[in-house]
């Protein structure tokens, strides 16, 4: 076995007993990525000479001093990720020269771990769309059939993870980012609850929805790759402060007494009949475990997507008013006045999906539509959180399908985007609640991973986890897929 094929804790673990160098993990890494990239084309930026220069300065220091568990691991970021002095493009052509002054957050923890990072993986521009092909540099293709997309937004975290061109990663989840791609890639992919991980440093998408998450090929990773990036932070107001556990060491795959709620609405019509039995084969098996299956109902979940995408883009059209040539990236050239360079310069930087969505969310604000809008789809959340409410007083879990669907071919959806927005039914409900959910394998149909999701309450990642490994242990680890 390669090295770029194992865990994180196996590298971990084999790093501390000397059986290997960062070096050694990340060369091999980089490796990968070079004979992988030319298929799957899941980075924007790899920083090869400097990745291997701080994995040798690592193995230097590490003998010396205490290290964090994921010290010399390698690690890939979303390229909506403030990284300092390292290109943050957002995948547009408003950004193709932005380089942060500043680290996010989260890359302060992740370097504060001495973790390795081999570069900025590709997404849909500004983390708009379903398949990452709304990038503007390239397309990225599923590792598991090259004619299929890997999902979106966060599509580059989630092929480099399956292709081990990265042991692990981080995404971003605005109404299932993060989940999405985990699905239809065959890996783990947790959406925090909002609040429990800095948005401090992520390009904002809708603030009120927007959470960074780990992506891993095992739950025992996510796990860790959580730990180190959860945590308050006084730059951002609605960060939440409190403690949290050491969650890769309280992963317990005992689900005896694990109430699983099965929401009717969410294995309706418009879901797959070959990903409802798959992800009920893999709720029936944690049964015979000892879980007990509640039959909920979520009915607002019929009016889910509508409100995500009026609340969504109503926050985009606000967010990306500060791309206006000025500031940073793009400007265009040959402009006559002020409006004129505002105007040009917006036309050409953005990709066609983001003029969409500032469109419909300046329409939905807009004075004559904003209460049969903006504030229809605000009424909506309410029904939405009050349901999930209730639900968890019958439950301590809730068990959906991550996508109606395993991943679909390369251009399927483009001319239609209300058959992209279609493919989010599963997962905008827990955004629009501020819950966290887990992105979970749960089986194959015809080569092609399935992703079951696990809901959780807020700040119940615990339990969401838990439950993911349970499924982990009967479905088995997934492996840097072989091509
Ligand atoms: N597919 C959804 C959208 O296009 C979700 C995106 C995300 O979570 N960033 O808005």
């Amino acid at each position: 076995m390669e090295l770029y094929e194992k865990s994180a804790h196996e590298l971990s673990e084999m790093l501390s007993k000397k059986e290997c160098s960062s070096e050694e993990i990340t060369l091999s890494v980089l490796d990968r990525a070079e004979a992988t990239e030319p298929k799957v084309g899941a980075y924007l930026t790899i920083c090869r000479e400097e990745a291997l220069k701080k994995a040798r300065e690592l193995d230097n220091r590490l003998t010396k001093q205490a290290r964090h568990p994921l010290a010399g691991i390698p690690i890939g970021i979303k390229d909506n990720i403030s990284t300092k002095g390292l290109l943050t493009t957002c995948a547009s052509k408003m950004l193709y020269n932005y380089v942060p002054p500043f680290d996010a957050f989260v890359m302060e923890r992740v370097n504060g771990a001495d973790m390795i990072v081999t570069g900025k993986l590709n997404m849909d521009e500004f983390a708009m769309g379903s398949s990452t092909e709304n990038s503007h540099f390239k397309k990225t293709h599923n590792p598991h059939d090259l004619d299929r997309v890997p999902g979106g937004s966060s599509g580059g975290s989630a092929a480099a993870v399956a292709a081990g061109s990265a042991v692990v990663s981080l995404g971003s989840d605005t109404g299932g980012s993060i989940r999405m791609p985990a699905s239809y890639c065959g890996v783990v992919g947790l959406k925090p609850t909002y609040g429990s991980v800095s948005r401090y440093g992520l390009v904002a998408f809708a603030s009120s929805l927007d959470q960074i998450g780990p992506l891993a090929r095992n739950v025992t990773d996510c796990a860790m790759l959580y730990g180190l990036i959860c945590g308050h932070d006084g730059m951002d107001a609605t960060s939440a402060d409190r403690e949290y556990p050491d969650f890769a060491k309280g992963l317990n795959s005992n689900v005896k007494g694990l109430k699983i709620g099965i929401p009717a609405e969410y294995f309706g019509e418009g879901v797959d009949e070959s990903v409802k039995t798959s992800v009920m084969a893999a709720v029936r098996e944690l049964e015979k475990q000892g879980a007990e299956i509640v039959e909920i109902s979520l009915p607002s979940t019929k009016y889910a997507l509508n409100a995500y995408y009026i609340i969504s883009s109503a926050e985009a059209s606000s967010n990306l008013a500060r791309f206006d040539g000025v500031k940073y990236g793009y400007r265009a050239e040959g402009y006559e006045s002020l409006t004129d360079m505002y105007e040009k310069t917006r036309s050409e930087g953005f990709g066609d999906e983001v003029k969409r969505r500032i469109m419909l969310g300046t329409f939905v604000l807009s004075s004559g539509f904003f209460d049969a809008y903006y504030k229809k789809a605000k009424l909506v959340a309410l029904d939405i959180v009050r349901e999930f409410n209730e639900a968890f007083e019958k439950c301590d879990v809730i068990a959906t399908p991550a996508t109606p669907s395993t991943a679909f071919r390369l251009g399927e959806n483009m001319g239609d985007p209300t058959k992209m927005y279609a493919a989010d039914i599963c997962t905008v409900t827990v955004n629009i609640a501020g819950l966290p959910a887990i992105s979970v394998p749960c089986g194959n149909i015809a080569g092609l991973p399935v992703g079951l999701q696990f809901i959780g309450r807020k700040f119940s990642e615990q339990t969401l986890l838990n439950a993911a490994f349970a499924v982990e242990k009967n479905i088995g680890e997934a492996a840097a897929v072989n091509f």
